[in-house]
């Protein structure tokens, strides 16, 4: 095996599950993207934390997000790169119709295509056999 096939079976790094995230991946595992929702004042929130930072609940349930969201911002990968990331690889940040914002990968757009503001269609995209993670792709 050269070092360019390596590079290639390097994995996603994993990211840090405990007791108020894990239902985040939980739910992509099943297919759907979800924040948490206040049970008290109803507010959504991300990333996931222990109190409602409005009413300072401690319940909260899953709710799912419609998948429908907004380009807020974005840098794209160049130097240096990372195995399993490639040069070009793009983060963003998204903001949902409901509101929460979330960080996550980019696809099929051209860096010189994306603009601020743009409408975007969030999935739940298996990366490997053990990783989802929200992708966001333009809206057609
Ligand atoms: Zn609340």
């Amino acid at each position: 095996m050269n070092k360019a096939e390596k590079m290639i079976d390097a994995l996603r790094p994993r990211p840090p599950i405990n007791g108020d995230n894990r239902f985040f991946y939980d739910e992509l595992k099943a297919g759907r993207v979800s924040v948490q929702g206040c049970s008290s004042c109803e507010e959504l929130r991300h990333p996931p934390v222990p109190m409602c930072p409005s009413c300072h609940s401690l319940d909260w349930s899953p709710r799912q997000m419609s998948g429908e969201g907004e380009l807020i911002s974005y840098v794209v990968m160049h130097h240096p790169i990372v195995p399993p990331f490639q040069d070009g690889y793009i983060v963003a940040l998204i903001e949902f119709t409901e509101g929460p914002r979330l960080v996550m990968n980019l696809e099929g757009i051209a860096e010189d295509d994306i603009e601020i503001g743009m409408k975007v269609e969030v999935t739940a995209h298996a990366v490997d056999d053990e990783l989802t993670l929200p992708m966001a792709s333009p809206c057609a």
